[in-house]
C-alpha cells in the first residue's frame, strides 16, 4: 500500500531541492548584474539547438582531413591513425598518387562514428596533421547504423 505520508515527504523534498536551485541561481545572476565576481555562474537555459553553446578550443569534435592547396585531402594513407584506433573505427583504402611527393593517398577514409569513443590518439598519431577534430559539430543522432559511417574523403 502506498504510504500517503511517504509520498508527501518525497514531494516535499523536490520542491524544496527545486527551489534551493532556482535562489542559488537567482542569486548569483543578481549578484553578477550588479556587477560582483563570484567564483562560480548562475546556470543559463540554452535554446538548443537554435542557439548553440561555443566549444572549448581543445574540444574534440567531428572528424576532418586537413585539405591541401589544391582541395585534395592532406593524408598520405600511412595507416598510423588505423594502427592506433582503440575502436578499430577507421578504415582507409589507400591507392598511389601520381604525385611523387605525396606517393600514397586514400581513395576511402572512413570513421565509424557508431564505436568512436573521442580519444583523439587519431589526431596525436598523424605525422603529418591531416586529421583533426575541431569541426565544431558534435551532433551524432542518426536512425540508422550506417548513417554513422563518415566517409573524410570527400570534402
Ligand atoms: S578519436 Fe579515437 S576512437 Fe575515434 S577514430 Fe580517433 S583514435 Fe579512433
Ligand atoms: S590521417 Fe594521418 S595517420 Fe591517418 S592515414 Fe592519413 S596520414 Fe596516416
Amino acid at each position: 500500500m502506498i504510504n500517503a505520508w511517504k509520498v508527501l515527504r518525497e514531494i516535499a523534498r523536490g520542491a524544496a531541492i527545486t527551489s534551493r536551485h532556482f535562489f542559488v541561481n537567482m542569486t548569483f545572476h543578481t549578484l553578477r548584474l550588479f556587477g560582483v565576481k563570484t567564483k562560480r555562474r548562475g546556470a543559463v537555459t540554452i535554446q538548443y539547438p537554435e542557439v548553440r553553446k561555443e566549444l572549448s578550443p581543445r574540444h574534440r569534435s567531428l572528424h576532418r582531413l586537413r585539405p591541401r592547396e589544391d582541395g585534395r585531402p592532406s593524408c598520405v594513407a600511412c595507416m598510423l591513425c588505423v594502427t592506433v584506433c582503440p575502436s578499430e573505427c577507421i578504415t582507409v583504402e589507400a591507392a598511389e598518387d601520381p604525385d611523387p611527393e605525396v606517393q600514397k593517398a586514400p581513395t576511402r577514409f572512413i570513421v565509424d562514428l557508431s564505436r568512436c569513443c573521442f580519444c583523439g590518439f587519431c589526431v596525436e598519431a598523424c605525422p603529418v596533421d591531416a586529421i583533426r577534430m575541431d569541426t565544431g559539430e558534435i551532433r551524432l543522432a542518426a536512425t540508422e547504423r550506417s548513417a554513422l559511417e563518415r566517409p573524410l574523403d570527400k570534402p
